[in-house]
């Protein structure tokens, strides 16, 4: 076994942060104790660390003896003997399909979707469907450290509603279509759905509305300008699937003569305001494109390989400076939401897929998944690591169990061996949402009683 790589730096980590004055100065949360993995651009780790938290940001990093000198503050989270690290971040999911979680399992892409995904949503999506999904999906988002997700569905203003209750931090996207979806008969209905979203969230500090147009074989070429044109009216984001399966690519060419990303650079869809679910199938010039036009990717390796899609070229669109983040994509087709288990497949696919063992390392995965993600979703200022003047997002897990003996690097934990039931406390935006596993925002035995109903529901209009 190779030797554990040093990254502790050997001198006294500098206080990042305000100055010091005589008298503690009041905060409301001191988190203490713990190692704390910034993931700054340094990649500064402070052995016996604090993050000191006022309102929702974070105000000071550093030594836990000095933070303390410092701050008196309010409250205390106690994290001796554990990590502490930014929350994780899922760049592309759709979180009330946990609903048709191993509904339909062992298709391909396109017979998945048309087959089984689209006449499920089309007979059983309502918002009532779209709140308690998205309710469960949040429950299982908290318990394995996701603080932000990104969210493509219909209904939305139910995933906006449900996400801010639950104290998470969010991007959840109106889908818009062409064909009818459970909540628009085409896509200038569902553009209506997107407007009336972002006039209602606009502005608000952990929900950051945004367009979600499926893809280029759901959406026709004319509907993109209205959609650019409504993005940019509300400065918001828009996200898409695309380069996603060799029958998306096959579909594309018969309908279009070309491939999905140069059809949308052709129709001036590609921008500093786009993250781009999936792209596989990319190749060297569509790489340049995105990162030219600083498109974020949403990596989402473990629906790729369920799907049977392919295996996206990570290292090729890193090389290239793609802004990528990590996503689970939907849990129908993963089946869950946890990005450990992301992270340990996204460490362990790009060895395989390349038979180059040296490809994908730890610290690389665990960026995709915080900062590389933020990234993605274009929220690079607020969060994906811990520094002063960021939103106080932030994970505090165990590394007391088994699986997590003898630790000789955080990292290699994390992304190896760690499981989403390691996370014990979650906070967002300076709140605390899941305090030693207990759940603070949800009411989970109505969550439980819920999925139950549905699951009734569909398998009796759906039997195996
Ligand atoms: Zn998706």
């Amino acid at each position: 076994m190779s030797p554990p790589k040093k990254r502790r730096p050997a001198a006294p980590v500098p206080v990042h942060g305000e100055p010091v004055q005589g008298e503690p100065e009041p905060v409301a949360l001191l988190v203490a104790g713990g190692t704390v993995l910034t993931l700054d651009a340094a990649d500064t780790i402070v052995p016996d660390g604090a993050i000191a938290i006022r309102k929702e940001k974070i105000i000071a990093v550093g030594p836990r003896r000095e933070l303390e000198r410092r701050y008196r503050a309010r409250r205390r989270l106690e994290a001796r003997d554990r990590l502490i690290l930014p929350g994780l971040v899922n760049a592309h999911t759709h979180a009330a399909m946990t609903l048709f979680r191993g509904v339909s399992d062992d298709q391909e892409l396109l017979t998945w979707l048309e087959k089984y995904m689209f006449p499920l949503e089309a007979r059983f999506v309502s918002p009532d469907f779209v709140r308690w999904g998205t309710r469960l999906a949040c429950w299982e988002m908290i318990a394995s450290g996701t603080t932000t997700f990104a969210d493509g569905y219909f209904f939305t203003a139910e995933v906006a509603r449900v996400a801010d209750e639950a104290g998470l931090r969010a991007v959840p996207g109106q889908g818009v279509f062409d064909v009818p979806t459970p909540d628009a008969k085409d896509s200038a209905a569902g553009l209506k759905r997107c407007e009336a979203l972002l006039r209602e969230w606009q502005g608000h500090p952990r929900i950051t509305p945004a367009l979600c147009p499926h893809s280029c074989y759901t959406v026709a070429p004319e509907t993109f300008p209205r959609i650019q044109a409504l993005a940019a009216r509300y400065h918001a984001r828009v996200m898409i699937h695309a380069a996603e399966s060799q029958g998306e690519m096959k579909m594309m060419r018969e309908r279009y003569g070309t491939t999905p990303v140069r059809h949308l650079a052709r129709l001036g869809a590609l921008g500093p305001n786009l993250t781009a679910a999936h792209c596989v199938w990319v190749d060297d010039e569509e790489i340049r494109l995105l990162a030219e036009h600083g498109v974020g990717v949403a990596h989402c390796a473990e629906s790729n390989m369920k799907l049977g899609s392919g295996a996206a070229p990570l290292a090729k669109m890193l090389a290239a400076g793609v802004a990528v983040g990590l996503g689970t994509d939907g849990p129908a087709s993963n089946n869950d939401l946890d990005m450990f288990g992301e992270m340990a497949t996204v460490a362990k696919l790009h060895k395989v897929a390349s038979l180059d063992p040296t490809r994908a390392p730890a610290a690389e995965v665990l960026r995709l998944a915080t900062r590389g993600a933020a990234a993605a979703l274009h929220l690079e200022k607020e969060i994906g690591s811990l520094e002063p003047g960021k939103r106080a997002d932030l994970i505090v897990v165990e590394t007391s169990s088994p699986n997590a003996l003898p630790l000789y690097h955080p990292y290699s934990y994390l992304v190896y061996s760690a499981r989403a039931d390691a996370v014990e406390t979650v906070v967002v935006d300076g709140k605390v949402l899941m305090e030693r596993r207990r759940m603070l925002t949800l009411d989970t035995e109505a969550i439980r009683r819920h999925a139950e109903r549905y699951r009734k529901k569909i398998a009796a209009a759906f039997p195996n």
